[in-house]
This record gives structure tokens, sequence and C-alpha cells, in this order.
């Protein structure tokens, strides 16, 4: 996996303008079975993902913490939702509670999450490939590709599924060595 991850940035970078030319297509055209068909790529794709071995989105970035998830964290520690804030969050450029540091302070030394139970609800969704109106989000998703291994095989199974004439010419191989 480390080989994979090291890779990684540099193939995101290498496909970044072809990415960015498929989903504008497919913003202006959807598909009528695209949340049926991001289901069950986001299904394939996390069948053969452990991402026990990989827990590269919570070393290198920060999901949110809304206040929901502030006040069932903190509740969990039993400490105050102020001093919890104060502990481990700062407050991002766009007014967001985000962590102080990463890799993320809950992520214990097996990649496991230390507050799974209670974990934000961004982690619960991260990387948001099996959510409806895929195409929405696209921004996020072409940064997420740089980061998550699985999401970046996910958008590849979707350039040969979805033909927006943007698609690759040949078969492309999956990028895990799995
Ligand atoms: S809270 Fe848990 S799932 Fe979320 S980034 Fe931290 S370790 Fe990962
Ligand atoms: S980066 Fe993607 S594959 Fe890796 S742990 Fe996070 S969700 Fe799983």
């Amino acid at each position: 996996m480390d080989d994979i991850l090291n890779q990684l940035p540099q193939r995101a970078k290498d496909t970044h303008k072809e990415h960015k030319k498929f989903f504008t297509k497919l913003k202006k055209k959807p598909p009528k079975h695209l949340d049926a068909l991001m289901m069950e790529l986001h299904e394939d794709e996390f069948s053969k993902t452990d991402c026990l071995t990989c827990a590269n989105c919570c070393k290198t970035t920060s999901p949110i913490f809304t206040d929901k998830d502030i006040f069932r964290i903190a509740k969990h520690f039993r400490i105050k939702e102020q001093k919890f804030i104060e502990n481990y969050l700062e407050v991002d450029e766009d007014n967001f509670h985000v962590l102080k540091s990463a890799p993320c302070t809950f992520l214990g030394a097996d990649n496991s999450c230390m507050i799974y139970d209670v974990r934000p609800k961004a982690c619960q969704e991260y990387p948001h490939t099996n959510r409806r109106n895929f195409h929405k989000i696209s921004e996020i998703t072409l940064k997420n590709v740089a980061i998550c291994p699985a999401t970046f095989n996910i958008v590849e199974a979707m350039r040969k599924r979805i033909d927006t004439g943007t698609n690759p010419k040949g078969p492309k191989e999956r990028f895990t060595g799995r």
C-alpha cells in the first residue's frame, strides 16, 4: 500500500485534465442511472479495499467537525464542548472547525479510529462516492483522487461505464496492486 500511496499524487496529477473534462461533461448531462451506478461502483471498490491498510485520509486531511459532531465526541470524552474545541480543533479559512494537526489525533497505531462509534459525519461518509448526485461534488472528488486510492479507481471505473465522449481509449490498470 505504501507504494500505491506514494504514486497516487502523481497519478492524480497525470490524469487531472482528463478527470476534469469528464466531470464537466458529466455535470452537463448526468445519466439517469448515475445514483445506482455509483452505488454499484462504490460497493465493488470497497469490497476489495481494506481501509485499515491505508488510512491515508485520516493521515493527511481533516474532516469538518459540525456542532453535532463536537457535542457527540465531547460527550464521549466526558468533557465540555469548549474544552474539546480548545484541545483538538481550529477554525479554517472557510470558518469550519477542523483538526489542529495531521495525522488525526484519534488515529490509532493500527490505523483504526479510536472514536469510531462517534466519529464525525464527514468521516462516516468519506469519500462520498456512494452519495446521490455524485456529479455535484466533482470539485472535492478531483481532490480526493490524489488522497484516496479507492476514489481514484472509482473515477476510472466511471469513465469506462459512462460515455461522455472523454472515455479512456483502452482498459487501464487498477491502481491498487491487489
Ligand atoms: S476521527 Fe477517526 S475516521 Fe475521522 S479522521 Fe480521525 S481517525 Fe480518521
Ligand atoms: S483514503 Fe480511501 S482507501 Fe484509504 S482509508 Fe481513506 S477511504 Fe479508505
